[in-house]
C-alpha cells in the first residue's frame, strides 16, 4: 500500500497512548492486510494504556496496540493460503510456533513461543492491520462487525464455560466484567442450571441480571462461599468460573465448590494465593483447570456454531460505541468499570 494511516500507538513506556499518523504496515508472504471495521477494548489494553509491571515486562513500544477486531481483507501475501481479498474476517491473536511439543500435541494455546497480536506484535487500533494468514477466522456475512470483534474475549468465556460439563449444573461466575458477562450468556446457551454472579461492582451485578444470571452476590456485603452454599441447599456449586483474579475471591470460590465439582481459573492474580489444598481440592475431588486464550481452533468452531445459530445475543453486552479519536473517554470508562464491552467503530 505504501501510504499512511491513523493508529492508536503505545509510544512511550508510561501512562496513555497517542493517536497519530503511522505507515500502513507491509504485508509479508504468509500474512494478510485487513481494513479494520470494528475493534473492542480488552482488559489487557487497559493494562497497556495505564502501564503497569506486567506491561513493562511484556509490551513492545512503539506499537499500534489492540487485538480484538473484525474487518475485510484488502491484500494477501504470496503464501497466504485460504484467504482472499474481500473476505470478512477476525483472527486468533496468539501467533504460535507450530513446531514445539505443545503445538504438535493440540495444545497450541499454551505454546511457549507465542507472539501476541497487539501486545508483542503490531495490532488493530488503526485503519489497517497485518494478520498471519493461518490465524484468520472467516466470519459469517450476517454477523455485524461490532459483534464479530468480540470473538477473542467470547472465546475466553467459551473455553472457560466448556472446559467441563455444564448442562444442568449450578454455576458461579466470580467477577462479571465483560468476559464474565459473556460467560453468563454462554453458560445459559449451553444449558447450565442456576447461574450465580459474584462481583463488588453493583453496576456489573445489575448487568449480570440483565444477561440472565439467576442470583447475584455482592462480595463485600456477603460472604461469597456462605451465600453460594445457601443458594445450593448447602451442597456448594458444581462449577466455579473464576474471572476476577482477586486472591480472596479465588479462596472463596474454592470454598463454595461442591465435592467432585470443577473450578476453572481465568482471572489472573498478581500475587501468590494461599489455599487449603488438602481440604479445598484433594478431599473434595475437584477438577481444577487453568484457562489461557482460546483452544486453537476448537474454541473458534464452538463460537462459530453458537453465533451462526443465534444462540448468543451479544448486542446487550456492548454498552458504548466510540470512534477511535474518543479513546481517552473510552479508556476512562474502562478504568472506572462503569461499562460492559466498549467497541470502536473504525
Ligand atoms: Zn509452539
Amino acid at each position: 500500500m505504501g501510504a499512511s494511516m491513523i493508529g492508536l500507538v503505545k509510544e512511550h513506556r508510561g501512562y496513555g497512548a497517542t493517536l497519530k499518523e503511522v505507515p500502513v504496515p507491509t504485508c509479508g508472504d504468509d500474512e494478510v492486510l485487513v481494513r479494520v471495521q470494528a475493534t473492542s477494548i480488552c482488559g489487557t489494553d487497559l493494562h497497556i494504556y495505564k502501564w503497569d509491571a506486567w506491561a513493562e515486562r511484556t509490551v513492545i513500544t512503539p506499537n499500534v496496540f489492540g487485538h480484538e477486531f473484525a474487518g475485510t481483507v484488502v491484500e494477501v501475501g504470496a503464501r497466504a493460503a485460504g484467504v482472499r481479498v474481500g473476505d470478512y474476517v477476525s483472527a486468533e491473536g496468539h501467533m504460535v510456533c507450530g513446531t514445539c511439543k505443545a503445538c504438535r500435541t493440540g495444545n497450541a494455546h499454551v505454546c511457549p513461543n507465542t507472539k501476541s497480536f497487539g501486545i508483542t506484535a503490531p495490532g488493530c487500533f488503526a485503519e489497517y492491520a497485518i494478520v498471519k494468514a493461518s490465524n484468520i477466522i472467516h466470519n459469517d456475512a450476517n454477523l455485524p462487525s461490532e459483534i464479530a470483534c468480540l470473538q477473542d474475549p467470547l472465546g475466553n468465556a467459551v473455553q472457560t464455560v466448556l472446559s467441563g460439563d455444564i448442562v444442568g449444573k449450578t454455576v458461579a461466575i466470580i467477577g462479571v466484567g465483560p468476559i464474565g458477562l459473556l460467560a453468563i450468556k454462554v453458560a445459559k446457551a449451553c444449558g447450565a442450571g442456576a447461574i450465580y454472579a459474584v462481583d463488588i461492582n453493583p453496576n456489573r451485578l445489575q448487568m449480570a441480571r440483565q444477561m440472565g444470571a439467576d442470583s447475584t452476590i455482592h462480595a463485600l456485603e456477603t460472604r461469597t462461599s456462605e451465600a453460594l452454599r445457601a443458594l445450593t441447599g448447602g451442597e456448594g456449586v458444581d462449577v466455579v468460573l473464576e474471572m476476577s483474579g482477586n486472591p480472596q475471591a479465588i479462596v472463596d470460590g474454592f470454598a463454595a465448590a461442591a465435592n467432585a465439582g470443577r473450578v476453572s481459573l481465568l482471572g489472573i492474580p498478581t500475587q501468590e494465593v494461599s489455599l487449603d489444598i488438602t481440604n479445598q481440592i484433594i478431599f473434595k475431588g475437584l477438577k481444577v483447570e487453568g484457562i489461557t486464550g482460546r483452544k486453537m481452533y476448537q474454541t473458534w468452531y464452538q463460537m462459530k456454531g453458537l453465533l451462526n445459530q443465534h444462540r448468543l445475543d451479544l448486542a446487550s453486552v456492548i454498552t458504548h460505541k466510540f470512534k477511535l479519536d474518543q479513546y481517552e473517554e473510552a479508556f476512562q470508562l474502562m478504568n472506572e468499570g462503569q461499562c460492559g464491552k466498549i467497541v470502536f467503530i473504525h
